[in-house]
C-alpha cells in the first residue's frame, strides 16, 4: 500500500530521476519489509508524538530488542507526557534501570516535564521548536518531526550514515564528516513521506545494510550502490582507527550489618551512572588503590577483599571492579539506603552494580 501511493507521489512532484528511483526502491521495499514494532502503531504523520519521542529516546545506543520491554513498561506506567512528568523521578530512574546511559533518563524526564508545564502537554511539530526541548538533540529533533508530523526533515544516524555513504561511496572520515550524509539524506526526502522514509532508512540499516555482513542481494539499492559496484561495501563509512579504550580501576564496598542488611548508596547526581542507587564504590582510576586505604571510610577493622573482580565496558572506558567485603556495627551511622541481604537482588540496580553484587553473593555463599 505504502509503495502505491508513493509512486502516485513521486510522478507529480519529483523531477531528479535517479533520486526518485532511489527513493521510490527504498519506500516499495519498506512497504513489504518494514518491521511490526510496538511504536508503529499509526501510519507516520498520525503517531502520537509522545510514544515517537519515548520510543526515540529509548533507541539511542541501545538495540530495538532490548528496548521493546522497557517501552511497553514506560507506556503501561506512564501512558502520556503528563503522567511521565508526575513521576517520581526514582520511579523513573528504577523503571530505566538495565536500559543504560542513565543520563537519558533525567533528560527524558526534564524533557517531559517541560512539555507538560511549558507547551501545554504538546510536543511542537517543528524540528526547530522541538530542538529547543530539553534533553533533545538534533537527532531525536528531526525523528520525531518526520516520524509523529511527517515534517520536512530527515534524522541522520548510525543506520542513516553508513548506508548514505555506501550508496554514494562517500568519502571522509564520518561522523566528522556527517553533514555530507544530512545533505544526501536530506536531498532524498519525499515531501509528506518523511516518516516513511527516516523509518525506510532505519531499517534498512539496522536489517540489510548491516555493518559487517551487507546483505546486498536482497538491497534494494543493489544496482544503484556505488560501494557495491566496486566491491567495497564494508570499506564504509570511513572512519578513523579506533582508540583502545583505557582500562579503569576501583573497589566496591558490599557493607553488611550483623542484622543482615546491606548499604546501597545513591550516585551524585551528574555524570556516568548519576543518581542511581548502587554500592558504594572509590574514585575509578588506571591504578588499583591498596584496599586498606579504601576502606578507611567505614572506620571498621573488619574487612576482606574478595578474589577476583568483575569487567564491564562503558562506552569510553573498560572497568575493573574489585568487592570489599566490610562488616560494620549495627549503630554505623552510615547515610543510604540499608537493604536485607536476600531483597538487595531485587533492586533496579544497573548493570555493573547488579555484576558486583552477584560476584560478592557467589563467593560469600
Ligand atoms: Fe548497503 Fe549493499 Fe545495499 Fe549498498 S547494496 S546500500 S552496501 S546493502
Amino acid at each position: 500500500m505504502i509503495s502505491r501511493v508513493h509512486k502516485q507521489w513521486f510522478k507529480i512532484t519529483v523531477t531528479r530521476f535517479d533520486d526518485i528511483d532511489i527513493t521510490e526502491r527504498l519506500l516499495a521495499w519498506f512497504g513489504d519489509q518494514c518491521r511490526a514494532l510496538p511504536w508503529r502503531d499509526a501510519p507516520c504523520g498520525s503517531r502520537d508524538p509522545y510514544r515517537v519521542w519515548l520510543s526515540e529516546v529509548m533507541l539511542q545506543q541501545t538495540t530495538v530488542t532490548a528496548v521493546i520491554p522497557y517501552y511497553l513498561k514506560f507506556l503501561d506506567k506512564w501512558p502520556n507526557v503528563k503522567a511521565l512528568a508526575e513521576a517520581l523521578d526514582d520511579d523513573v530512574m528504577r523503571a530505566w534501570a538495565g536500559l543504560g546511559y542513565y543520563a537519558r533518563a533525567r533528560n527524558m524526564l526534564a524533557c517531559a516535564r517541560f512539555v507538560a508545564e511549558q507547551c501545554q502537554g504538546v510536543f511542537p511539530r517543528a524540528e526547530s521548536d522541538l530542538l529547543k526541548l530539553p534533553g533533545i538533540g538534533p537527532y531525536t529533533a528531526a525523528a520525531v518531526s518526520a516520524i509523529a508530523f511527517n515534517g520536512p526533515s530527515a534524522p541522520v544516524d548510525g543506520n542513516v550514515i553508513r548506508t548514505l555513504s555506501r550508496l554514494y561511496a562517500v568519502e571522509g572520515e564520518m561522523p566528522k564528516n556527517k553533514d555530507k550524509i544530512q545533505k544526501l539524506a536530506q536531498a532524498l526526502l519525499p515531501l509528506g513521506f518523511s516518516g516513511d522514509y527516516a523509518e525506510a532508512l532505519m531499517d534498512l540499516g539496522s536489517q540489510v545494510c548491516r555493518p559487517k555482513n551487507p546483505r546486498c542481494s536482497e538491497c534494494p539499492w543493489m544496482q544503484a550502490c556505488q560501494a557495491f559496484r566496486d566491491g567495497k561495501a564494508v570499506a564504509y563509512p570511513q572512519k578513523a582507527a579506533k582508540k583502545p579504550k583505557p582500562t579503569r580501576r576501583g573497589w566496591a564496598f558490599w557493607v553488611e550489618r550483623p542484622d543482615g542488611h546491606i548499604l546501597l548508596e545513591r550516585r551524585p547526581p551528574k555524570g556516568l551512572l548519576g543518581g542511581m542507587m548502587g554500592l558504594p564504590t572509590t574514585e575509578w582510576g588506571e591504578i588499583l588503590g591498596a584496599p586498606k586505604q579504601a576502606v578507611e571510610r567505614f572506620a571498621t577493622a573488619q574487612w576482606t577483599a574478595l578474589p577476583g573482580h568483575i569487567e564491564h565496558t562503558f562506552t569510553h572506558f573498560h572497568l575493573e571492579l574489585g568487592v570489599i567485603d566490610v562488616r560494620v556495627d549495627a549503630n554505623t551511622p552510615w547515610p543510604g539506603l540499608w537493604i536485607a541481604r536476600d531483597d538487595v537482588v531485587n533492586q533496579a540496580l544497573p548493570s555493573v552494580m547488579q555484576k558486583a553484587l552477584s560476584h560478592a553473593q557467589g563467593l560469600k555463599r
